[in-house]
């Protein structure tokens, strides 16, 4: 990643210290550097070049050869040449840096309090970008003629600011101002007014950098009381955005590792465990019933000088209700928003491309991706054995899509979920978007199995546009997952795969979600998987877990007693009368059928009285998780599964955990014990499964993904005993574990089947 990151003024630099001579230039491959000197100094600048990179420069390798000595005088930068069919990754979009901050706060700056300031090393990058190769022209700063102090800073190779794109002051470049909900300007210091409404407990909406956020005061019970009403929100946590490290460290328990990601150049919201010994000074409603916490840093310099004049915390979440893509331009956002935000902090730099706020979190020691977007996608990944351009469309819901070059798949941001037409809207438009910028002309698309999924649809629609008759590559969905780890780790080869999710379509037809399967890049087989229950009111069952209380409960055999909690108005009403309905629809031979671990943790949710309705996707397992901590989990005694073995086959008996869950309710046991004996159960009975499917065989990689391994205590547990048994262990880390990685997978299953001519080296292991 050598471009738009200051890469050839920082080797002019070097060239001069060292005292050689040449030139360097970009090529579509990346940068080539041609040096002649005393052989010390070209020794010397050959360590320092590899040693000292620009901050947001990456640099996978460098090849080096001798050419004939040409007694160059000086070292030169040479004009960019771009090649057609080629692209060369440029860095995304990073946060203010500390040179650029110092200059915002300094009174002595020509650049004091400037929302726009950037440089080399931050500021703006694909969220601007309307076509490669990067320079002013084509971005959205096209329109902003620099001043003449701006321009001389960009064409001094010693200046930080040299060929910063984006870099402009206050006399040339973009203005901030802020109006009420009619758009209409108020006069004043925009981010004085803006701190004033906050602290009036007001929505404040602002534009940022890949587009709009809502803020409010954090600590202020009332606004974001409100702030979740206007926004269809009952409970789903939002993230705060905090003035430094120092404050998310007083609100939050930080390690090393999450204090890097949250102070990193990419900004993303890292998710982080609350601390409990000092009374938070926020708002309840941030984050109802959950320990963990959703923590930003400022990344631009609205940002910045936005959390100076309001030094408090602010919620700062999307620019749109629900799920929908959050809102980019200023016409849209005063229509789209104006129910929600009482003023609009605006600016008339145009926000090329949507990027919602990228979320991370720490697990097992290493940060993983839970939605990826700003500052991180592209997100560019080798991927050996792409030998052809394509394009993978991804699943439903938070859907991702990836385009695959020789040698790389590039992961677009996140998308949403397809069912609505503003999010496929959003897909199509960003799609566009990333095959015009990498250069990509698709040879085959690739799609899940499932034959309803809006993505699916779209892949048929582009191969009927493009190759009229030719069949999109269609990869189940948690094979999918598994490929995802493969992908990002370059496994190749059989191993086992562990997909945990809420639902996948599966190869016979019915709703997976607790798989195991013995895979490779191209195939796989189901080796084990948790015992099918009913899932009585099929999609319904996400977001009503008691539905799967009763249909755990049917299939152990035990009396339908209503979970504690939810049926409220006595044995006649309307509750109890749904419930027996429900209990009753559950032993029907009718009911679809699932293998889902998620519904796994609605039923248990439900069943110790901790959630029956999840107000959002994954709701109840979160608050199962938050109950449950790893000191608890490791020192629990465990709610024990029965693994059965029907053919080649291992099935986990959830039916049989639930007999015990029940059991030891009943004789006392808190909710809180049991939340962490049913972890421990889990991850014991994932373990086991393992073992046995390792047998007598070479599988000693286990790859773990699927939406359900986002529960830090699980995959921590999980893959702790996985070690100790001897396996290595894989989990995402760069894509999400959820449905957000699975445009990755779907792009190496697709290209490894051409490439093998579907032929799977699980032939072999047979
Ligand atoms: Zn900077
Ligand atoms: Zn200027
Ligand atoms: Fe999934």
């Amino acid at each position: 990643m050598v471009q738009g990151v200051g890469f050839r003024p920082h080797v002019w630099r070097l060239a001069r210290r060292h005292g050689v001579t040449g030139f360097v230039r970009n090529t579509s491959a990346g940068v080539v550097v041609e040096i002649e000197g005393p052989a010390h100094a070209v020794a010397a600048f050959r360590h320092a070049l590899r040693l000292d990179l620009p901050p947001l420069a990456r640099v996978t390798r460098v090849d080096s050869r001798a050419v004939p000595a040409l007694g160059e005088a000086s070292f030169r930068i040479e004009r960019s040449v771009p090649s057609p069919g080629e692209y060369q990754p440029i860095s995304p979009d990073a946060a203010t840096c500390a040179d650029c901050l110092r200059e915002l706060f300094d009174p002595d700056d020509r650049r004091f309090r400037y929302p726009f300031l950037n440089c080399t090393n931050c500021g703006p990058r694909y969220t601007i970008i309307e076509d490669l190769p990067y320079d002013r022209a084509r971005t959205t700063m096209r329109d902003f003629v620099m001043c003449g102090a701006c321009a001389a800073e960009f064409d001094d190779p010693a200046d930080r600011r040299f060929h910063a794109q984006p870099t402009a002051c206050a006399r040339c470049g973009p203005r901030l101002w802020l109006t009420d909900r009619t758009g209409q300007e108020r006069d004043g210091d925009p981010i004085q007014l803006a701190a004033a409404c906050l602290g009036a407990g007001e929505i404040v909406a602002v534009k940022s950098l890949g587009g709009f956020q809502l803020a409010c005061d954090a600590t202020n019970p009332e606004a974001v009381a409100r702030l979740r009403r206007r926004k269809l929100r009952p409970a789903k946590p939002f993230a705060v955005m905090v003035r430094d490290l120092g404050v998310a460290s007083m609100l939050c328990r930080l390690s090393a590792a999450e204090a890097a990601v949250l102070g990193g150049t990419a900004r993303p919201i890292v998710v982080l465990g609350q601390r409990a010994e000092v009374p938070s000074p926020l708002a309840p409603e941030v984050a109802p019933n959950l320990r963990r916490l959703g923590v930003m840093l400022p990344y631009t310099p609205l940002h910045h000088l936005l959390l100076a004049a309001f030094d408090r915390p602010l919620v700062m979440t999307s620019g749109n209700v629900n799920d929908e893509p959050i809102a980019k331009d200023n016409v849209e956002a005063l229509a789209r928003l104006a129910p929600l935000a009482d003023s609009f902090l605006l600016h008339d730099r145009p926000i090329r491309a949507r990027y919602d706020d990228t979320v991370v979190q720490v697990i097992d020691a290493a940060d993983r991706v839970v939605r990826g977007a700003r500052g991180y996608s592209p997100t560019s990944i080798p991927v050996d054995g792409i030998t052809g351009d394509g394009l993978a469309l991804g699943a439903h819901l938070k859907n991702t899509f990836a385009v695959a070059k020789p040698g790389y798949v590039l992961v677009g941001p996140h998308i949403g979920d397809l069912s609505d037409p503003l999010s496929i809207a959003h897909q199509q438009e960003a799609l566009a978007t990333y095959l015009r910028l990498f250069r990509a002309d698709p040879v085959e698309v690739a799609c899940d199995l499932h034959p309803d999924y809006a993505s699916t649809r779209l892949a048929e629609e582009w191969l009927d546009g493009t190759a009229p008759g030719r069949e999109p590559v269609r990869v189940q969905h948690h094979h999918a997952h598994v490929a995802s780890v493969m992908a990002e780790h370059g496994l190749r080869g059989p191993l086992i795969g562990v997909a945990f999710d809420g639902a996948g379509y599966g190869t016979d037809g019915t709703v997976w979600g607790g798989e195991f399967l013995i895979c490779d890049e191209v195939d796989f087989r189901r080796a084990g998987h948790l015992a099918p229950v009913g899932l009585p009111g099929g999609d319904l069952c996400a977001r009503e877990g008691w539905r799967m209380a009763a249909a755990y409960l049917t299939a152990a055999g035990l009396p339908t007693d209503p979970p504690p909690g939810l049926v409220g108005a006595g044995e006649g009403g309307e509750d109890a009368r749904r419930w027996r309905l429900v209990c009753r629809l559950c032993s029907s031979a009718l009911v679809p059928r699932t293998t889902s671990a998620g519904r796994l943790f609605d039923a248990v949710a439900s069943l110790l009285g901790i959630c029956h309705h999840s107000t959002f996707e994954g709701e109840a397992a979160l608050r199962l998780e938050a109950l449950a901590t790893p000191a608890d989990v490791a020192a629990v005694t465990p709610l024990r599964f029965e693994l059965v073995e029907i053919g080649d086959t291992t099935v986990l008996e959830g039916p049989s955990l639930i007999r015990r869950l029940v059991a030891e309710r009943s004789a006392g046991r808190s909710a809180v014990e049991l939340a962490a004996a049913f972890h421990a159960g889990l991850a014991d009975a994932v373990v086991d499964t393992c073992v046995r499917l390792r047998g007598a065989s070479r599988f000693e990689r286990v790859a773990l993904s699927g939406g359900v391994f986002q529960n830090a205590v699980l995959l921590t547990r999980t893959s702790e005993l996985l070690r100790d048994r001897g396996f290595e262990v894989y989990a995402n880390r760069l894509v999400p574990a959820n449905d957000g990685g699975i445009s990755l997978g779907q792009a190496l299953v697709a290209a490894s089947r051409r490439a093998g001519g579907h032929r799977s080296t699980m032939e072999m292991s047979r």
